[in-house]
C-alpha cells in the first residue's frame, strides 16, 4: 500500500507538533501548514529534511489547497490560550469558522478523512461534574473567552453540517488541558506561567483563591488518542484529557515540590468566565477507542519542567 498522507493546520503549535512526530512515526506522509501567530518554527525544526515531512507557511483562514493526494486533514489551527483571545480574538473567531471550512472543504475535494481539534472549553463554566460529552454546557456567548468557546463550538456544528450534508467523514476531539514540551512559555497558561516563574525564581500567580480545578494531560497521551480517533468509526465527539484533577493550589505547591523551592505566592484576581471546575469524562474514549493516559502526572511535569529549563539555559 502506498504511504497515506495527513495535512496538519497549525503544525508549528505545540499539540499538532507532537501528533505529527506520532504521524511520521506511524509511516504517514505530513503536510503542515502554519502562519506562526501562536506557533513557533522551533517545534518542527527537528524535521527539517525529513523526506516525508513538507511544510507550508499559510493562514488557513484564507482558502488553500494542497497538491497530491489525502488520507486525513486534522484541523488543529487556533489559538488556545485565555491570553490569546484578549489580544487575538479575530483570528481566533476565524480559526474556528472560515478555517474550519476551508479545511473541511479540502477534506471535501481530497476525500479525506476529517478530525477537528475542539475542546473543554464548549462546555464553559460546567455545572455538571465531569464532563461527559452529552452535555451541552454553559456558555457566555459575549463574554472575553466566548471568540474561542464559541467558534470551537461553531466549528463542531460546521463539522456535523459537512458529515450530514455530503457524508463526509469526520471526527471531533474535545481536548482537555493539556501540558508538556513546546508549550508556549509566554503564552500565559498556568503550566508555562508557574514553570517560568519558578525558573526565575518570581512567585507564582494564582489567579482567585486557587480553589478552581482543572485535570492535565500529558501531550504524548493526548496526541495517541487523537491518533486512536482518527482511525475510528464513528462521529461522536470524544473527550480526551486526564481526568487526574487538582485545584490550581495543588498544582501551584507540585510544581514548586519538583523544583524544591518553597511556595511563594502572587494572588491574583480571577479572571472573568474562569471555569471553576473542569474534569474530563473519558468512559466514551475507553470503551471506544481503548484509550486512556499512561503519563503520571509525576514524569509528564518532569519533562515539561526540563524542556523548559533547557530553553532558557
Ligand atoms: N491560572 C493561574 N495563574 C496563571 C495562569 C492561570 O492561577 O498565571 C489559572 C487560571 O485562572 C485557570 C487555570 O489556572 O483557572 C488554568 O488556566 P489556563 O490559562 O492554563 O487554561 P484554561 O483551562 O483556563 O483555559
Amino acid at each position: 500500500m502506498s504511504m497515506q498522507t495527513a495535512v496538519v493546520t497549525g503544525g508549528a503549535g505545540f499539540v499538532p507538533s507532537h501528533l505529527i512526530d506520532l504521524l511520521l512515526a506511524n509511516g504517514l506522509r505530513v503536510v503542515a501548514l502554519d502562519n506562526f501567530v501562536t506557533g513557533n518554527v522551533r517545534n518542527i525544526a527537528h524535521l527539517q529534511g525529513n523526506p516525508h515531512f513538507s511544510f507550508i507557511e499559510q493562514d488557513v483562514s484564507e482558502p488553500f489547497d494542497v497538491a497530491g493526494p489525502v488520507d486525513y486533514v486534522f484541523h488543529m489551527a487556533s489559538p488556545a490560550s485565555p491570553i490569546d483571545y484578549v489580544k487575538i480574538p479575530i483570528e481566533t473567531l476565524k480559526a474556528g469558522s472560515y478555517a474550519t471550512h476551508n479545511s473541511l472543504d479540502l477534506a471535501l475535494r481530497k476525500k479525506a478523512r476529517f478530525l477537528v481539534a475542539s475542546t473543554s472549553e464548549v462546555y464553559g463554566d460546567p455545572e455538571v461534574h465531569p464532563q461527559q460529552e452529552s452535555y451541552w454546557g454553559n456558555v457566555n456567548p459575549i463574554g472575553v473567552r466566548s471568540c474561542y468557546d464559541e467558534a470551537k463550538r461553531y466549528a463542531e456544528a460546521a463539522t456535523m453540517a459537512y458529515h450530514r450534508a455530503y457524508g463526509l467523514d469526520t471526527k471531533i476531539v474535545r481536548i482537555f488541558n493539556t501540558y508538556g514540551p513546546r508549550m508556549r512559555l509566554d503564552d500565559g497558561r498556568v503550566v508555562p506561567a508557574f514553570i517560568g516563574q519558578a525558573l526565575r525564581g518570581e512567585p507564582m500567580t494564582v489567579f482567585g483563591d486557587g480553589s478552581q480545578t482543572r485535570s492535565f494531560c500529558y501531550v504524548s497521551d493526548l496526541v495517541a488518542g487523537i491518533w486512536k480517533l482518527a482511525q475510528s468509526d464513528g462521529h461522536e465527539p470524544v473527550n480526551c484529557g486526564n481526568p487526574h484533577e487538582m485545584t490550581i493550589m495543588q498544582f501551584a505547591e507540585a510544581v514548586s515540590h519538583h523544583f524544591g523551592i518553597p511556595l511563594k505566592l502572587d494572588q491574583k484576581p480571577l479572571p472573568p468566565d474562569d471555569p471553576k471546575v473542569r474534569k474530563p469524562d473519558i468512559t466514551r474514549a475507553k470503551n471506544f477507542l481503548g484509550w486512556e493516559p499512561i503519563v503520571e502526572f509525576d514524569d509528564g511535569i518532569r519533562q515539561t519542567i526540563a524542556y523548559f529549563r533547557d530553553l532558557v539555559s
